[in-house]
């Protein structure tokens, strides 16, 4: 076939617009770089999701023969591998915004206990970073983007003080809250990147519940209205569509030059030219753009002569436990559907008491589906049959506790990406292989988050539907894959800076979340959202000065 050259040479091309090129982009454009975007997939436009469609609606709407839009990427057309005893459930996006067309919003800080957690225990590398050097940046992400959250300032929670206000807490979770009290257990409200009142030319949330269709009047951040329009009006953005980007091109001297790319359905190869290539795919996305960027100067894939590049790879371990509570068991059924998702949540806190555990690292808890919410699904575990059934399931739809706790996993060097030369895409590329396990600290850890779940709903007196002890989600359920093109001050063992910028390829940056060495065990957006910010305020001026 033949390959469609570029002659423009473009100050910057970013892959993926998800939050993490969202932000690259936006940041570079106000800066007046010119930036070229590479995505994917096609726009999702707001106009055509089915967030207010009516179950009733729905199904005519369905068996018409219609479908809502298909934000998940089918691993058909994309496949990944995995061994067959290793399951990994990858969710992507592809498609402007990424996964924030569909994300959960829970914005929360990392704290020192997270930055400094590695060299205090030693386990794998450092973070190059501290809290102070991040908290500008968590400012400015929260006023621009708007999230709620209440007053509370914790060491592993930071506070903030440009948070909207936050939805009251529901019932059930005012529930939890005091028998937490009981048990010592603190809880917080929930931090959520959902508008509660309008903001920056963004309508307020009116409280519908389902944002996991995405949100057709945008009250919740996502990357394509919040950050790629206001780049467009720059009049410095490009966007491709369709366009799957394969390997960072390189010349003589190892540094990029370009970007080859695919259309999504023509499959048609093209090459543009650009001084920078900010890579920012999602992380297995990205690991594998990078693993396929091999050339004589870089026979292990780009900037990956230490061999980091796709190991270390980390998520979270997850679990569910449901029950309810007996205080509400029969009461009026109220609308808890609120921003959908948690309104309170609970912080990791067992570092706090000074008793040693045997695993490192920790856990926090969000609380989903609590209260009276648009989904019943919660009946099929009630006992019963007929009008008793019925009945016993109305009298608890108010009562339905849900706990949701997550915890640290630790990076090490044999949980992987690797690229497959034997099974190729239907572009002719090495599709990415992932290799994961959780271990010993993880089962560890896992003991106690089942231990704190039980004791704070037996301490509410809940009625406990069933649960299988030690039992975890399967891996990459969390959504929060890090740590494969991680940062870090040893270039020996890391790939990049701590402004995201390759050690090896100076003039390759990237920015989403497999720079992080840890996973922490909270939700990472706004930690990427913060983070791209940053390094493209540094890659700015490195362009100004004529360093890169
Ligand atoms: C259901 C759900 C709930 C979630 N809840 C939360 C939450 O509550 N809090 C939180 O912090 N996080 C949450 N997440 C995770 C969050 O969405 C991600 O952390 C965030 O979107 C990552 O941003 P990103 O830019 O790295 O990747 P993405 O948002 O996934 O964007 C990746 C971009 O790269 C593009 N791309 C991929 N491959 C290529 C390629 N080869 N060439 C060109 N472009 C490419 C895609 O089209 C897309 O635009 C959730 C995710 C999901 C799906
Ligand atoms: S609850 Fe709010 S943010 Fe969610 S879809 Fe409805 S209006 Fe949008």
């Amino acid at each position: 076939m033949q390959v469609i050259p570029a002659s423009e040479v473009h100050d910057v091309i970013v892959i993926g617009s998800g939050a993490a090129g969202g932000m690259a982009a936006w940041n570079l454009t106000r800066q007046g770089v010119n930036v070229l975007l590479l995505d994917a997939g096609t726009p999702f436009r707001r106009a055509s999701f089915w967030t207010h469609v009516k179950p009733w609606e729905w199904r005519a709407r369905t068996e018409a023969g219609r479908k809502p839009p298909q934000f998940r990427l089918d691993d058909r057309e994309q496949p990944i591998d995995t061994p067959k005893d290793k399951p990994f459930d990858l969710y992507r996006v592809w498609g402007r915004g990424g996964k924030t067309n569909v994300w959960g919003r829970v914005s929360l800080r990392y704290g020192d206990v997270d930055f400094a957690g590695p060299a205090k225990d030693g386990w794998e590398i450092p973070w190059p970073i501290r809290y102070k050097d991040i908290a500008p940046y968590y400012d400015k992400v929260d006023q621009f983007i708007g999230v709620n959250g209440g007053p509370e300032d914790l060491d592993v929670l930071p506070g903030s003080k440009y948070h909207l206000p936050p939805p009251a807490m529901r019932c059930g979770e005012q529930v939890l809250r005091k028998a937490g009290e009981s048990i010592g257990i603190e809880f917080v409200h929930g931090r959520r990147a959902v508008l509660t009142k309008p903001h920056n030319g963004h309508n307020a949330c009116h409280y519908c519940g389902a944002c996991g269709r995405g949100c057709d009047v945008a009250a919740f951040f996502n990357s394509s209205d919040y950050l790629l329009e206001p780049a467009f009006k720059t009049g410095k953005l490009k966007i491709i569509d369709n366009a799957v980007a394969a390997r960072v091109l390189t010349g003589d001297n190892g540094l990029a030059t370009g970007v080859q790319y695919f259309d999504r359905y023509t499959k048609a190869e093209r090459q543009v030219k650009g001084r920078i290539v900010i890579v920012a795919a999602s992380c297995i996305d990205s690991t594998r753009i990078l693993l396929n960027s091999k050339s004589a100067r870089h026979p292990n894939g780009l900037g990956n002569s230490n061999d980091v590049i796709g190991r270390y790879l980390i998520e979270q371990i997850r679990f569910h436990m449901s029950g309810f509570v007996p205080d509400l068991i029969g009461t009026k059924a109220l609308n808890d559907d609120g921003i959908s998702g948690e309104h309170m949540y609970m912080p990791r806190y067992n570092h706090r008491d000074g008793r040693k555990r045997d695993y490192l690292r920790g856990f926090g808890m969000q609380l989903w589906n609590t209260g009276a919410q648009a989904n019943a699904g919660f009946a099929k575990q009630v006992d019963g049959f007929g009008l008793d059934f019925k009945k016993r399931v109305k009298a608890r739809y108010p009562a339905l506790v849900s706990l949701h706790p997550y915890g640290e996993v630790l990076p090490r060097k044999e949980n992987r990406v690797v690229v497959d030369p034997k099974h190729l895409d239907q572009y002719g590329l090495p599709v990415a292989r992932i290799e994961f396990t959780t271990g010993e600290n993880e089962r560890k850890m896992a003991a106690e988050m089942y231990d704190m779940a039980e004791s704070l709903l037996r301490a509410a007196k809940a009625e406990i539907l069933p649960f299988t002890r030690g039992e975890v989600d399967t891996p990459g359920l969390a959504i929060h894959e890090h740590g494969t093109i991680r940062m870090g001050d040893d270039a020996k063992r890391s790939a990049l800076n701590g402004f995201c910028q390759m050690h090896e390829v100076k003039n390759v940056f990237c920015v989403d979340g497999a720079a992080f060495p840890t996973s922490t065990e909270k939700n990472p957006t706004l930690t990427i959202l913060a983070l791209a910010w940053r390094a493209t305020d540094y890659l700015a001026q490195e362009m100004k000065a004529g360093r890169v």
